[in-house]
Formats: structure tokens, C-alpha cells, sequence
């Protein structure tokens, strides 16, 4: 998912618009912002795309000089409109509302503590949790004392906006798993998953939102607390390789110029011969160009993605499948026909992309096809808020190297070193979890979820 939020501009919603319109790789399930006015909150939610859920006038509907919004991506509760965010509550102080990004690993526990105590909840979705934890905990103190021990019982990732009347909350989980970065904007100031989004409103980016910290943004400012003392910096490795926009900076590191590195470190760990270099488009052309740099070999356009492929694409029926539609990727032939080919993709979850892929260069004639990953093989879930979250879906946790390059047809496979991701991302720190079964949180009734035997 994408958060995004606007304090102290006119057109607030306009603002946080344009921002969830450039966090759109983040979630295409649903779109949503809640603006504020003087203290009244008003909000537009729907399922699909933002430019889908905001018509020509929508926004005029939602006046104010604060708001936040939120890209839907579903991990955690189904794609339903229920759970398409920001919540917002009514409170006798007040409304009050909130969007998540990330996942909470204790979300179960925390629903039945809050049930038993006469909560009933909205959504499936666990970011409502924390909405009847600031209530649980408020007793007749300030909210954000009861925003800070609501935050401590929360266990996974997370990247909290949370919207009052006067002030807007940015809070990131005490792991430093999902990002999340403060920019400056005509004297007011945003906040953003990602700072790919300041570009495009012109905001200046001022610093990330540290682990397990709380920032309010108000008239008076920015004030920073800790709502804990542990706080770790494990930045979730895939934001790097996969999930990210290239024009990000993700705690100080470009996101193409990571995957560039990753590019020329797979060529270094294993050298091959070839006579082009294809990328994947989007996500794994960065990692192409590095790997042909440094390996010398050209990196040609070998695969178009068609872009106006959406979620409303009417699907192919099965006779039209049988002849071969194929509707998001087309093989160049006069590029591919009798060359050895390295195919450069970021990830393999499943093995369905990169089998399709090696046999449509087949198809257009390549004479060698040679994969090469530029993330290591995931073997383990992930409980976080990226969508691989069983072993059984997941085809290095079945099959070993040889097994998995049988699977996709390729003449050779190989996939990159951890500590390659490492020394691309400049930082030693990362969450590699998915890779290594290493998880930086406890994990609660998750791993049972993920069907492990
Ligand atoms: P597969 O086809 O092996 O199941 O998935 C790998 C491909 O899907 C890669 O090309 C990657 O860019 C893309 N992809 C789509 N969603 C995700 C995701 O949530 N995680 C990862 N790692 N890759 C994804
Ligand atoms: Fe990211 Fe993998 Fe860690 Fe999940 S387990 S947060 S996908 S690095
Ligand atoms: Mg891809």
C-alpha cells in the first residue's frame, strides 16, 4: 500500500491527489483520501485505480487545508470496499482518521483483546486495529499518550498517518520496515510513502520518519517523540529490489541506483557470454542497463510491455488464449532471432513469469536463454505486507536451483548473493526474511497461516 498526507496547503486533496497518483505502483485495489476542514472530516473511497475513484469535480467535495489518502494493495482483509482506507471515526472529541501501509503479524491477538473488551470491528482489514487501541487506551489522557501505547502493542510493519482535527500523525513501526519521508510544501508539509511523490507536487524532501517514531505535524511545527526504545533500521530488501519507484530515495539510497548495482554485481558473481541483455520491463530494466554495463554486452529493448493493460482489461476467452493472446508482453523478433539471450528479471516468486518470458524468446528464435535474478530465492514468506505469503506458492522454498531452471526452461539460472544486495543497498541492515527465514519480529499464528508443515 501508499500513504500519503498534506498539513497547512489550500487544496489539500488536489495535493494528496497527485500524490497517491504517483504511489499508484503501490496498490491498484482502491484509492481514498479523507480531507479536513476546520475540524470536519470528509471523505471519497472507492475500489480501482485513483484516476478511477476521483472524477472531474470529486475533489471540490473535499475542502480543506489538511487530508490523507491511501493506495490500496490487499495482504491483510479482501479487496472489498469495507477495507479501503483511510478509516475514519467519530469521536466525541472529535473525528479522527487514519491509513496503514504494512502488515501486522499480532493482528489476531489484538482483535480478540479488543473484542473481548467490546470492540466490533469494521473491516478484516488490521489497520482498523489500531483505531480501537487509541480508544481503548484513552482514559482521560491526551490522544497521542494513548496513540503511543497503542502503537507499542503493535507487532510488524507499519507506516501510520493518522489525521486530528488540528494535527496530522506520521508514526513508522520500531523495525524500520516500511518507508516513510516528511517533504516541505508552501510553508505546509507532506508525508509520503515514497519521495517519488514530491517531484511531482514540487516538494522539498526534509528527512525519513525514523523507526518507532511519532512525528505531529500542527501550526506549531514538527515535534518528534518515541513511542519505543527499540528501534532498528531493517528496511524491507524487496522496496529495494521490487516494490519501489526507481526515482525514490529509500533512507538516503536511489531505488535504480540500488538495482543498477545489483545489475553489475550478477554479472561479476557469474560471468556469462552472451550477445544481449533484456530487462523485464518495468521493474528489472535498472538491474538490465547495470548488468550490461558492466559486462559489456548490449542491452537491447528485447520485450514491450504493452501499458495500457489494467485491472478493466476485458480477459481473453479460452479460444482466443489458445491462439495465443498474449496481452501485456510481445517479444521483438528481428532483435532476439538467433542470439544468445540474458534475461534479467528482479524476482521469482512463483516461476509463472519467468517460464512465460523464456518461452516467448524461444518463440522469437533466441538461441540460448540464460536467467539471471538480481534478488536471491525466496524460500520463505513474507509477513509484512508483500504479497508472498505461503510456502506452498512459493517455488524455491519446493525445488532447489537445478529443479526451478528446469521448471522456466532456461539454459542457465542463477540468482544474486545476499551479500550483493547488501553492498548495492550500501547498508548491511536490511530485512532479508523472505530470503533467509530470518524474521526480524516474533511471529505470532503466522507462520501457521503460511501452511508450513
Ligand atoms: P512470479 O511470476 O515468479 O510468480 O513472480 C515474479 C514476477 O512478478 C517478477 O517479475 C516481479 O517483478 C513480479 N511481482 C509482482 N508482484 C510481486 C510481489 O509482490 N513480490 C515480488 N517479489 N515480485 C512481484
Ligand atoms: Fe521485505 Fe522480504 Fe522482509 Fe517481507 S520478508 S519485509 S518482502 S525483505
Ligand atoms: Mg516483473
Amino acid at each position: 500500500c501508499g500513504v500519503f498526507g498534506v498539513f497547512g496547503c489550500h487544496g489539500a486533496a488536489e495535493i494528496t491527489y497527485f500524490g497517491l497518483h504517483s504511489l499508484q505502483h503501490r496498490g491498484q485495489e482502491g484509492a481514498g483520501i479523507v480531507a479536513c476542514d476546520n475540524g470536519s472530516m470528509k471523505r471519497i473511497k472507492g475500489q480501482g485505480l485513483v484516476t478511477e475513484v476521483f472524477k472531474e469535480g470529486s475533489l471540490d467535495k473535499l475542502p480543506g487545508d489538511m487530508a490523507i489518502g491511501h493506495v490500496r494493495y490487499s495482504t491483510a482483509g479482501g479487496s472489498s470496499i469495507e477495507n479501503v482506507q483511510p478509516f475514519l471515526f467519530n469521536h466525541h472529541t472529535g473525528p479522527f482518521a487514519l491509513c496503514h501501509n504494512g502488515n501486522l503479524v499480532n493482528s489476531n491477538e489484538l482483535k480478540k483483546f479488543c473484542e473481548d473488551r467490546g470492540s466490533l470491528f469494521q473491516s478484516t482489514s488490521d489497520s482498523e486495529i489500531l483505531a480501537h487501541l487509541i480508544q481503548k487506551n484513552y482514559n482521560d489522557r491526551t490522544f497521542i499518550y494513548s496513540l503511543k501505547s497503542a502503537l507499542e502493542m503493535l507487532d510488524g510493519a507499519f507506516a501510520f498517518l493518522v489525521m486530528l482535527g488540528d494535527k496530522l500523525i506520521a508514526a513508522r513501526d520500531k523495525y524500520g520496515l516500511r518507508p516513510l519521508s516528511i517533504g516541505k510544501i508552501n510553508g505546509g508539509y507532506v508525508v509520503s510513502s515514497e519521495t517519488c511523490a514530491f517531484e511531482v507536487i514540487n516538494a522539498k524532501f526534509v528527512r525519513d520518519v525514523n523507526p518507532g517514531e511519532v512525528v505531529e505535524i500542527s501550526k506549531d511545527g514538527i515535534k518528534s517523540t518515541y513511542y519505543s526504545n527499540m528501534n532498528k533500521h531493517h528496511m524491507c530488501a524487496m522496496e529495494y529490489i521490487y516494490f519501489s519507484r526507481p526515482d525514490s530515495e529509500l533512507e538516503g539510497r536511489n531505488v535504480h541506483a540500488f538495482r543498477k548495482a545489483s545489475g553489475k554485481l550478477l554479472y561479476k558473481e557469474m560471468p556469462t557470454k552472451a550477445d544481449i541483455v533484456i530487462g523485464v520491463p518495468d521493474s528489472s530494466l535498472s538491474a538490465a542497463i547495470g548488468y550490461a554495463e558492466e559486462s559489456k554486452i548490449p542491452y537491447e529493448m528485447g520485450l514491450i510491455k504493452n501499458k495500457y493493460v489494467g485491472r478493466t482489461f476485458i480477459q481473453p476467452s479460452q479460444a482466443m488464449r489458445e491462439k495465443g493472446v498474449r496481452m501485456k508482453l510481445s517479444a521483438v523478433s528481428s532483435i532476439i532471432k538467433g542470439k544468445r539471450v540474458i534475461l534479467i528479471d528482479d524476482s521469482i516468486v512463483r516461476g509463472t513469469t519467468s517460464k512465460r518470458i523464456v518461452a516467448l524468446l524461444r518463440e522469437a528464435g533466441a538461441k540460448e536463454v540464460h536467467v539471471r535474478i538480481s534478488s536471491p530465492q525466496i524460500t520463505n514468506p513474507c509477513f509484512y505486507g508483500v504479497d508472498i505469503s505461503t510456502y506452498d506458492e512459493l517455488i524455491s522454498a519446493r525445488l532447489d536451483l537445478e529443479g526451478v531452471r528446469e521448471y522456466i526452461g532456461a539454459d542457465s539460472l542463477y540468482f544474486l548473493s545476499k551479500e550483493a544486495l547488501f553492498e548495492a543497498a550500501e547498508r548491511n541492515d536490511l530485512c532479508l526474511a523472505c530470503f533467509t527465514g530470518k524474521y526480524p519480529t516474533a511471529l505470532y499464528h503466522a507462520v501457521k497461516d503460511a501452511n508450513k508443515d
